[in-house]
């Protein structure tokens, strides 16, 4: 029997092993992917908008050659913690069901590989494995991705990149610096608020110019093979098209929350749970890390959900005693 398992072995899901381990409990942490599975998959070029003490976990220090980490680097750093901390992690085990046993005031944990019975369950599943939709013909196209990796591929290739968020204005930079003729489509009237500070004067200067079109007010219609259908102010537009890079967030999981339970709350969805202990509705079930903030993923980040981890340990170790 354990005392707790935890779900998803990101940051926040390392950050609530070193936790359990630091409290003397008995712990495993389940990961359907490699380590920190959701960083691998960033862009290979990116760099973290946080200074990288904010990414910081177990009180091991992340040292860097600039200011801000890239993914190389993140990659690297949680490597080392999980080996510094020797945390109890199997890779590549997804969990399939929870079963809450309510008189024996324990769940069973249901993994690809194995049934676990478990005293408490932490779920830090994160977001990044559900993309959001444009729910468009001809998204399936092999030419459309929502997960930008590198821009290469991309180069002497027209491209569209959808949204105005970080993510799609770093990819429409990246691939216009490569080569691409990179067409913006953006369904608000302007770039994102959130963009970074020092990304936006070059995406204002870059569609200023021209280098970089882009349509606002805009959106996607239809996708096909060699050219893309777009809604715009002055009416509708054709485009040549090779590529579609859709930047349009993701979501968590929220039937696999359901499943457990979990009860979502009004129209953003966000999972139902106590901001102090974490617990959610279900006794003895925590959300830790982004995962809790529905579908207001802008809301949660590395820096202020790492704290989660102490409060769900203080939790369990108060109401164990
Ligand atoms: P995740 O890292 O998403 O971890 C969840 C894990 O759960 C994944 O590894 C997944 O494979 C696993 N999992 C899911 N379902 C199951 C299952 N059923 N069974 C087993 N395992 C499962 N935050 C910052 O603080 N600073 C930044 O600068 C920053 N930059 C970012 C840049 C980008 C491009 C993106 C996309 C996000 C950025 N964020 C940043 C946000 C932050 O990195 C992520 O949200 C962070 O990964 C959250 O950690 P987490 O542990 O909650 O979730």
């Amino acid at each position: 029997m354990l005392d707790v398992l935890i779900i998803g072995g990101g940051p926040i899901g390392l950050a609530c092993g070193i936790e359990a381990k630091k409290a003397g409990l008995n712990y495993l942490i389940l990961e359907k992917g490699c380590l920190v599975n959701s960083l691998f998959n960033y862009p290979k070029n990116m760099t973290f908008f946080s200074t990288s003490e904010r990414l910081e976990i177990g009180g091991v220090p992340f040292m860097t050659t600039g200011p801000k980490p890239g993914r190389e680097e993140a990659l690297e750093y949680y490597r080392r913690v999980q080996i510094a901390f020797d945390l109890n992690i199997h890779r590549f085990e997804e969990v399939l069901s929870v079963q809450r046993l309510a008189e024996e005031n324990r769940f069973e944990v249901q993994s690809s590989q194995e049934m676990y019975p478990t005293r408490k369950v932490i779920v830090a599943t994160g977001f990044y494995d559900i993309p959001m939709k444009l729910n468009v013909p001809g998204e399936d196209l092999p030419k459309v991705t929502h997960y930008y990796d590198e821009p290469h591929y991309y180069a002497g290739q027209k491209v569209i990149v959808v949204g105005a968020s970080n993510s799609a204005i770093d990819a429409a930079l990246e691939t216009y610096r490569k080569g691409a003729e990179v067409t913006l489509v953006v369904r608000g009237a302007a770039i994102g608020e959130r963009v970074k500070y020092w990304v936006r004067p070059d995406i204002m200067n870059r569609i200023a110019e021209g280098s970089i079109r882009a349509f606002f007010n805009s959106q996607v219609l239809r996708i096909d093979p060699k050219e893309v259908r777009i809604q715009t102010p002055e009416g509708e537009q054709t485009l040549a098209n090779d590529f579609v890079i859709a930047m349009t967030g993701y979501q968590p999981h929220f039937q696999f929350l359901q499943n457990l339970g979990v009860q979502l709350e009004g129209a953003r969805k966000i999972p139902t749970h106590d901001v102090e202990s974490m617990e959610t509705n279900v006794p003895g079930l925590y959300l830790a890390g982004v995962v809790c903030g529905g579908l207001d993923t802008h809301l949660w980040f590395i820096e202020n959900s790492r704290v989660h981890a102490e409060k769900i340990m203080q939790h369990i170790q108060h109401t164990s005693s």
